[in-house]
């Protein structure tokens, strides 16, 4: 088993963890170990020969354990028992996804609000992946305790992109923000802004338990909103801390796929929203999706092969995934 697979396999066992309260601490640890695992990709059969796997960082004797299973039989039983406790057991029609195919990250962040790396930065680590382009995706003004950026910051942030873009050619980087879906399902910036960007995320991050019905035309005049290209992390959950939005997933969706409107699996442990459940519905609904880390910082790049399992279990084909499309492709789609 390799290191990719068996931190997804950490990864679901965190998540799945995350559900009960009382193993929060437990599943935190578990996410942990996942990502430290697929950031360093270590040999884990060389490890297993020699007892090592508490000399990886975050493994304990615990998981440590699960690894030796893993490696030993291909598979976790402790992965099986919490998805029967859970009442998720294993779909026949998974769907089979290469990271090797994944081409780059939509939705990313950097300190031009609340991210921990530069801009500079975030591209080498893109280009370090492999990726062919990166979304760099800032908070918009609303989000004041990140220091969301407005018309003004944005062209300055443009300025400093087109010299950065000069320092690493290989990875195409898009302009886009990441844009509160305001109470009433308005943006935070005004449309000649949001036209000029590449991408355009609409994120609910405030006000999740508005009512389910005020919810769901929030959400729909968001996914009707002509310059919107992916919804983010359609919910705001939080897995085990906070609840997210209740809405019309289905009316909502449906209206997403009608406009072309792109539906975010955002792999950053803290939220895996959607969840897998839900992905699937909005797929069988005919939404396309983005599968995004979310970063704040290079090494979180590392959270969208942990996730992967995610949209595998919701049965999503590379097709409806746009983040395996070429760099022109995806560009298209967002016009
Ligand atoms: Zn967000
Ligand atoms: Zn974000």
């Amino acid at each position: 088993m390799d290191a990719i697979a068996a931190a997804q396999a950490l990864s679901e066992i965190g998540y799945l963890l995350r559900q009960d309260p009382e193993e929060r601490f437990r599943a935190k640890a578990f996410s942990a170990a996942a990502w430290s695992i697929a950031l360093e990709r270590p040999d884990l059969d060389a490890l297993q020969r020699t007892n090592g796997f508490t000399t990886l960082e975050g493994v304990g004797p615990g998981i440590a354990k699960v690894l030796t299973d893993l490696i030993e039989h291909g598979e976790s039983r402790y992965l099986e028992r919490l998805r029967e406790q859970m009442k998720q057991p294993a779909r026949e029609d998974e769907s089979a996804l290469d990271l090797a195919e994944y081409q780059g990250d939509v939705h990313s962040h950097t300190r031009w609000s609340d991210g921990r790396a530069t801009m500079l930065e975030m591209a080498q680590g893109a280009r370090a992946l492999g990726y062919r382009y990166l979304g760099i995706t800032d908070h918009s003004p609303r989000i004041t305790v990140v220091n969301g950026l407005d018309a003004e910051r944005l062209l300055a942030q443009s300025n400093e992109m087109a010299e950065v873009q000069r320092q690493v050619p290989d990875v195409t980087l898009l302009q886009g923000i990441e844009v509160d879906i305001l109470e009433d399902g308005s943006l935070d910036l005004p449309d000649p802004v949001l036209e000029i960007l590449d991408v355009v995320i609409a994120s609910p991050h405030v006000r999740l338990r508005q009512d389910a019905s005020a919810m769901t035309q929030r959400m729909l005049r968001a996914v009707s909103h002509p310059h919107v290209d992916v919804i983010g992390h359609p919910t705001g959950r939080r897995p085990g801390s906070r609840e997210g939005a209740t809405y019309d997933f289905e009316a909502v969706f449906r209206e997403a796929a009608r406009h072309g409107v792109a539906i975010e699996i955002d792999c950053d442990p803290a939220r895996m929203d959607l969840s897998p459940e839900m992905a699937r519905l909005a797929y069988e609904c005919g939404c396309s999706f983005t599968l995004d880390a979310d970063a704040h910082a290079p090494a979180e790049f590392a959270y969208v092969p942990m996730a992967m399992w995610m949209p595998r279990r919701a049965g999503i084909p590379t097709d409806r995934i746009l983040n395996f499309l070429p760099v022109e492709q995806l560009t298209r789609r967002f016009d």
